[in-house]
């Protein structure tokens, strides 16, 4: 089976380091899939889970943006933050969906509210991750 080196690193450190069959991200224009052998290409990721095939399973990695550079041998993430399924605290995710939702419903400015979608999406986010709900 041919592989790719993936590595997901963080303005706190590296997240995910590690070989899979395919990459699939989230980008700022919709869903991209990578293979080993990709030509050299670099692109903004947006909000999203970016999934690791490997043989028997898929690993999740929760984004919440930054910059996807792929060249044939190894894909570069680097992301506002990061998080795998196992280091996503699932509470506090609940309660930042909470909080987005209320700002949301305040609809004070377009800048709050702004936010609030954006807060929302990630926490959205990390709760499909944690549950593997992708
Ligand atoms: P919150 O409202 O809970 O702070 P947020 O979306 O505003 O969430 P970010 O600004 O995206 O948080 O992230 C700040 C830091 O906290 C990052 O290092 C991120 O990895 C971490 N983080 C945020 N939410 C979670 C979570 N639910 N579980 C684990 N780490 C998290």
């Amino acid at each position: 089976m041919k592989t790719i080196t993936v590595n997901i690193v963080t303005p706190d450190g590296p997240v995910y380091d590690s070989e899979v069959s395919m990459v699939i991200a989230v980008t700022a224009t919709g869903e991209m899939g990578v293979l080993p052998g990709h030509i050299p290409t670099v692109a903004p990721l947006g909000i999203g889970a970016v999934r690791l095939k490997k043989e028997n399973s898929t690993e999740l990695v929760a984004v919440s943006g930054g910059f996807l550079e792929i060249r044939p041998e190894k894909v570069t993430i680097l992301a506002q933050s990061a998080e795998t399924a196992t280091e996503i605290d699932l509470a506090r995710a609940q309660e930042s969906a909470k909080r987005a939702e209320a700002l949301l419903q305040a609809r004070k400015d377009e800048i709050d509210y702004k936010r609030a979608e954006l807060a929302l999406k990630r926490a959205m986010n990390r709760i499909n991750v944690y549950e593997g709900n992708i």
